[in-house]
Formats: C-alpha cells, structure tokens, sequence
C-alpha cells in the first residue's frame, strides 16, 4: 500500500510536469496502470482499516473527540489516495484537472504528513532494541526526585510526544498486534493517538488512561516494527507501566512475580539455593569448579526451575556432551539469579538495574566473556540491554551452538520424514533478527512448512512483556491464534525457541487436544543425532577444543 501510494505521488508530478509533451505523457501513463491498480487496492484496504478501527474504537470505548478525530486523519489519508487515482487517471485526458487534483492532494499531503515523514527521516536507523532509560541507578543522587514513568501527559518526554503527534492513523500497529487480534482491551494506534490528542494538556492522567492498555500489551515490538513512519508505541507503554508500577496500582499476580523477584531473586517464588543441583548430577559444573570454562551456561529462571523448561536444558547439555563441549562451559549454580528482564518488563526499572549491577560484579569476579541462553528474552537483555552499564558480552542463543555445531561436523544429524513448523519468537527473531539458524538446521533434518507469519514478522505466543505471569482479559487466547495458524500448515511437529512460548503452546495443544507435537530445537536435534557420533565425551572427560569463537 506504502509503495503503491508513494509511486502514485511521485508519478502524478512526473506527469504534471511533462504534460507539454504528449508522447512522454501517454508513455507515463500507461507505465502507471499497475500503481493505479495498486491504489485502487489501497482504497479497499483503507475502507477496511477504517471499519477495524471503529470496531476498535467500540470496543476501548473511546470517547467522541478520540473517534471524531481518528477518522479525520483517516478520511484525509484515504483523500489522498483517491485525489492521487483521479489525478493519474485525468492526466493525459483532462491536464488542467488533474493539476487542481493534484494541487488540492499535496495541499493535504503538506499539511498532514510532514510530521510522520520528519519522525521517519529523525527515527530512520532506530533498533527496536533501543529503549528510553527514565535514570540511571548508579548516576542518581537524589532517588526521591527521579520520574519513573509517564504519570501524566507533563511527564512523557519531548522526543517520545513528538514521535506520537507523528502517528497518521495508518493502522499497520493495530492490524499486527496480537492483543488486538486476540479482543484485549489494547490498540497501539489509540496508545499513541491518546499521547498526541492530550499533548497540550499536561495534566491529563495517562497512567490512568493507559492503565489496562499497558498491562494487555506483549512488547512482542509488532507494533514498532511494522509502523512505516517509525512511531515507537513501546516507550509509551513502558512509561505508563513504570508510573503504575511506582503507584502501586498493579494486580497480585504481578505484585507476586514483583515480590518473588526481590524476595527469593528469581520469578519462581523458589528458593535459588540447590537451583542447579540436578545440572551438576548430568556432569555440568559450577564456574567454580570449572573457572577456564569458555562459556558461562544461563540456565535462567525456567530453565533452572520448571520441569518442562528442563527437558530442554538437558536436550542441549546431552548434544554439548556428544560433541565434546561439556567441559567447555559451566553454570553459575546457587549464584544465579534473575536476568532482571521480567523486571524492566513489568516496569520495575530500579530492581532491574540493581539486579544488572549485582550480575555485573558475578561478571567480573568470574571473568565471564561469552554467554549462552536456551531463552530469547534473556537474550535480548544480555545481548542489548546490559551493554547501557557496560557490560559487553558475547551472547548467543542456544540455536546458534548447535547450527555451528552440526556445521563443524562435531554432530551428525539424520534426516526424516517428520515435517517441522518453526515458531520463531518475538525477542528472538524480531528484536535480534535471529531466523537462520534454525532453519538451516531443520532443512537438514526433515521439511519445513512456513505459517504465514514467520521470521522477523512472527506472531507471539502470548507471554512476552511478563504476560506469562498474570492474566489479561481477551475473547481468544493469543497462544490458541498461534497454535492453530502452525497447525493449519500441517506440519506435524511445531520447533519453539523459548521455554515460555513451548509452555503457551504446549498448553494450546493441551486444551485443543491435538496430536500435534511441540519441541524444542534442541530436542529434535537431540533425536536426529545419528548413533555413530564424531567425539563423545561423558562427565570429566576434556572433550576436543571447540571451534566456536
Ligand atoms: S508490542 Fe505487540 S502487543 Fe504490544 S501493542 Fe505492540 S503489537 Fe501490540
Ligand atoms: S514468549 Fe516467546 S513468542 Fe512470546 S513474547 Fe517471548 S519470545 Fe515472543
């Protein structure tokens, strides 16, 4: 649509400005027929964003002035379109017509979008890992002082309310957004949209306003990533969370996680002492039994502590074992706490950087340099956010180990029969851009059937932004919507990256009574590994140098 209406601008002026010459006119013209068929589709899908959004609107129960307000930006926008058709279309016919068309287009096009295109130009290169710290914990001097969130709308910061005044109404937020599809109470286009219609109302209470919005969003970053004039709807959805948060005005079963954070220093309300116990009996070793150890292994709160979550853990040691890495990394055992990314999630920014800075001095007393995760959300924080305190490690997922592994030729895999899906997750594939290697890993291994949302534009589980902890009220469960798009590929074993997107689909699978399977890459590589192994070694054993840098 973006490319049909941008075509359409830029050859309208084309033919404005060689209308004197009626052979080159025509030779445009007739170049144009497939963009003003593109337009022609435009005007449809605008109409039916413009339906959605009303739907929407109903359902936020959006007050009068929001809604008059969001189909006036939207009418404009589907002006546009339409004035650019008619002045394509009369061009070679009617010149003098098309040109007041075009005149009457661009005096919209001038009025209306040159705040989206400026946020495009100031934004162009922005990550969707980059993150609006509110302080810096190790920097402030007076606690008491500090802002912790977007409480009102005099709170925001300038370049986040800018950004938001940017918002055309185009909708590509909503029409990706898995809270939407799911009926929560959540839109990010009103998120933004209610930043910019109060934004010369500085005491309007848009923690308040925010509130349920804040609490149903995933961060799956859907929402940023597709928005083609770069609004980032995340900084505003943590702002509000980390006002709520410092109010107090949050439901148990996240004061719960909260409360288990900064009481027992993981999200499992367990204690960490013995955490690793059972690691330790299958041959791993602590950091301090095994200090020359090349990478630490992060076995993170699910996988230290959840059932499930250790199957996968012990799926990935088994295949470091076979390939002769196991004395080539080592855990943290007693001394592992929280990554603190539940923490930042939630909007608790004061624990979660006292949890970085506590894991820094582990860091440094151990002199860790490379680290591997079987989670893509500690990932994303060890990969992104430590680095904002100095901490730069060589992070990789646990996807990673294993293609560099089979593509050493230090494992052997077997191909089947069996036909994968691949969930990618959101932290995964979407914030760090990691969609290879599993792929190429699964291509060696039997055949891949793509769901429709895949790679960088993934659909999420359903637990990401700490949903995994609390219940947020939806008409359809966003794990059920994920589940049922990879089983309608017909793939008979669904491949998850994450411990928490296998727990949201397995229980998917559970309530949908289906056969299909849901495993993690390291269990169907763990399976395929063929008998005859290259190197093998068994607890104690020194194992073969690894090539992986
Ligand atoms: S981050 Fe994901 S869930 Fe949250 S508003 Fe954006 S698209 Fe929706
Ligand atoms: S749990 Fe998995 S899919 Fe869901 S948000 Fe995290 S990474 Fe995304």
């Amino acid at each position: 649509m973006h490319f049909s209406i941008a075509s359409g601008v830029i050859l309208s002026l084309l033919l404005a400005i060689s209308s004197s010459i009626f052979s080159l006119s025509l030779i445009l013209w007739i170049i144009s027929l497939p963009i003003m068929a593109g337009l022609i589709m435009a005007t449809i899908y605008r109409a039916r964003v413009l339906i959605r959004s009303n739907v929407i609107h109903k359902r936020l129960n959006a007050d009068k002035e929001f809604i008059r307000e969001s189909n006036k930006m939207q009418i404009i926008l589907l002006c546009i379109i339409v004035l650019t058709f008619l002045d394509i279309l009369l061009s070679v016919f009617i010149p003098k017509l098309s040109l007041l068309i075009g005149t009457v287009r661009n005096v919209f096009l001038a009025l209306f979008y040159v705040k989206p295109a400026a946020n495009l130009i100031i934004n162009y290169d922005r990550e969707l890992t980059s993150f609006k710290i509110p302080f810096r914990l190790d920097e402030v001097s007076d606690i008491e002082n500090v802002k912790f969130g977007y409480e009102k709308i005099s709170d925001v910061d300038r370049e986040v309310l800018l950004s938001c005044q940017s918002c055309g109404e185009i909708g590509a937020c909503d029409e990706g957004c898995p809270a939407v599809a799911a009926g929560r109470l959540l839109s990010p286009r009103f998120v933004v949209r209610t930043v910019s219609l109060n934004s010369n109302n500085p005491g309007f209470e848009l923690a308040i306003k925010l509130e349920h919005q804040a609490w149903a969003c995933t961060t799956c970053g859907m929402c940023v990533y597709s928005c083609p004039v770069r609004v980032n709807h995340l900084d505003v959805i943590y702002g509000v969370r980390r006002a709520l948060v410092a109010q107090g005005r949050v439901d148990r079963k996240i004061a719960d996680v909260l409360l288990s954070i900064s009481q027992y220093g993981n999200t499992m309300s367990s204690p960490n002492v013995g955490r690793h116990d059972w690691l330790r009996e299958l041959g791993v070793k602590t950091i301090s039994e095994n200090p020359d150890a090349e990478y630490l292994l992060w076995v993170g709160c699910m996988g230290s502590f959840d059932g499930r979550a250790r199957e996968i853990i012990k799926a990935f040691v088994d295949i470091l074992r076979k390939a002769g890495m196991l004395d080539k990394i080592a855990i943290l055992g007693d001394e592992e706490t929280c990554c603190g990314d539940p923490a930042r999630r939630l909007g608790e920014e004061s624990r979660f950087q006292e949890i970085v800075l506590k894991n820094k001095q582990l860091f440094e007393k151990y002199g860790i340099k490379k680290l591997i995760t079987i989670c893509p959300h500690g990932y994303n924080v060890f990969k992104n956010e430590y680095k904002e305190f100095g901490i730069n490690l060589d992070v990789y997922h646990h996807v990673q180990i294993i293609q560099q592994l089979i593509e050493e030729g230090r494992i052997v895999v077997k191909r089947g029969d069996t036909v994968f899906t691949i969930h990618d997750p959101c932290y995964l594939a979407r914030y760090n851009r990691v969609v290879k290697p599993q792929r190429r890993i699964l291509v060696k291994l039997g055949d891949i059937k793509e769901p429709p949302r895949h790679g960088e534009r993934t659909f999420c589980c359903g637990a990401g932004g700490a949903n995994y902890w609390y219940d947020v009220p939806e008409e359809k469960r966003i794990s059920h919507i994920r589940f049922e798009e990879l089983v309608s590929t017909g793939a008979s074993t669904i491949v998850t990256l994450c411990p928490f997107c296998n727990a949201m689909l397995l229980d998917a699978k559970r309530t949908k009574e289906s056969s299909v399977e849901v495993k993690d890459i390291a269990e169907v590589v763990l399976e395929s590994l063929k008998e005859e192994r290259l190197i093998e070694n068994t607890p104690g054993d020194k194992g073969a140098s690894s090539k992986i840098s």
